[in-house]
């Protein structure tokens, strides 16, 4: 709970369980806001909602790659081995990077090419595949754990709104084990997508979003395309009064969808600090390290971007 969902670990810490937290941080923000005279601008300033963008997250990913350059993003590239050359004085082009491009467009890293400093974001398990060495002796990432990850099967559907008998309203369902069981339910949870974002489907549809997997099935997230549009037509049929088949069918299999935050993640990151102790100029970011929620992960992003700010200008003025 502390890693994967940072908020709610707070509040349960601050008030001693996360309900009751969330109501004590809501009244005590109500409490505020009388005391400011709401100041800020905004009535729900501190109100959570479900965010997307028209065209859907893809948007988001698109304006970052207009924002630096299509010259300056290599798609398609695995980094595989770093280099730091660490002589511990200057900050400058102290890194190379190996990388393998399978990009259709051919833009490979330059040859020589160098940097001064590094945020990773690959996933942990990908990054222990990576060498890296420090001042030209291999630096080995044995002290890095083993993460576990959970797999993941994300299933879109559309269905024509005259055969959805009961179309709830709402941001959609999720299914805790227990009932799964109960009432023979294979899915995790659905989003109904098309009631939140009503752009995501032609007027005369419905559009759902199904996952299926996590640690009780692990093996169903694997399973076909036939298999799983059969469990979630079934599931949506017991939920929503659904009848007759998905007129749309979307079907994305994930074998690591999410690092699996155990009781001992703590070690997790702690081996994390210790690369970034060890390799100047290399900083870590992204949900193995600072929770799974898309907006964790921007903060995360962009805490790595103002760490990589001041050491650049601690080394530049020491270099003075
Ligand atoms: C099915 C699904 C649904 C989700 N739904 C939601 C939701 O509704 N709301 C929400 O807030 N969050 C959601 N999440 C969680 C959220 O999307 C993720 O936690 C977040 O996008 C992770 O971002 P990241 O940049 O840390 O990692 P990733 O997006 O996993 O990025 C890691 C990148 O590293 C690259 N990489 C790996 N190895 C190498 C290498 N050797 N060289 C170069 N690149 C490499 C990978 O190709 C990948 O692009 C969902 C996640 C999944 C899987």
């Amino acid at each position: 709970m502390r890693h994967a969902f940072p908020a709610l670990w707070n509040l349960e810490n601050k008030y001693g369980s996360v309900i009751a937290g969330a109501i004590l941080s809501k009244l005590s923000s109500k409490g505020n806001s009388v005391k400011t005279g709401g100041a800020l601008p905004g009535k729900g300033r501190n109100k959570r909602v479900s965010f997307s963008f028209h065209g859907g997250m893809q948007s988001l990913i698109d304006a970052l790659h207009n924002e630096v350059g299509d010259s300056n993003v290599k798609l398609g590239t695995e980094v595989l081995s770093l280099a730091c050359s660490c002589d511990g004085v200057s900050s400058s082009g102290g890194w190379s990077i190996s990388a393998d491009s399978k990009d259709a467009k051919g833009k490979h890293l330059k040859k020589n090419q160098s940097f001064d400093a590094v945020i990773m974001t690959a996933p942990l398990s990908n990054v222990q595949r990576m060498k890296f060495t420090k001042g030209g002796a291999p630096f080995v990432l044995d002290f890095l754990p083993k993460v576990d990850y959970l797999p993941l099967s994300l299933m879109v559907t559309a269905f024509k709104k005259e055969d959805v008998k009961r179309p709830l309203e709402g941001f959609g369902v999720l299914i805790p084990y227990k009932e799964q069981q109960k009432h023979g339910l294979k899915t995790l949870g659905t989003l109904f997508s098309s009631m939140m974002f009503p752009d995501r489907a032609p007027n005369d549809q419905y559009l759902y979003t199904s996952f299926i997997g996590g640690s009780h099935n692990r093996d169903l997230a694997g399973a076909p395309t036939t298999i799983l549009k059969q469990l979630v037509t079934s599931d949506l049929r017991k939920l929503l009064g659904i009848e007759g088949q998905p007129t749309f069918v979307k079907h994305i299999h994930w074998r690591n969808a999410f690092p699996l935050y155990g009781h001992n993640y703590d070690s997790v990151l702690e081996s994390i600090a210790k690369m970034e102790k060890n390799l100047p100029g290399f900083f870590y970011a992204g949900n193995n390290k600072d929770g799974l929620a898309v907006g964790s992960v921007i903060a995360s992003g962009s805490k790595a971007a103002d760490l990589v700010v001041s050491y650049l200008e601690s080394h530049t003025n020491q270099d003075r």
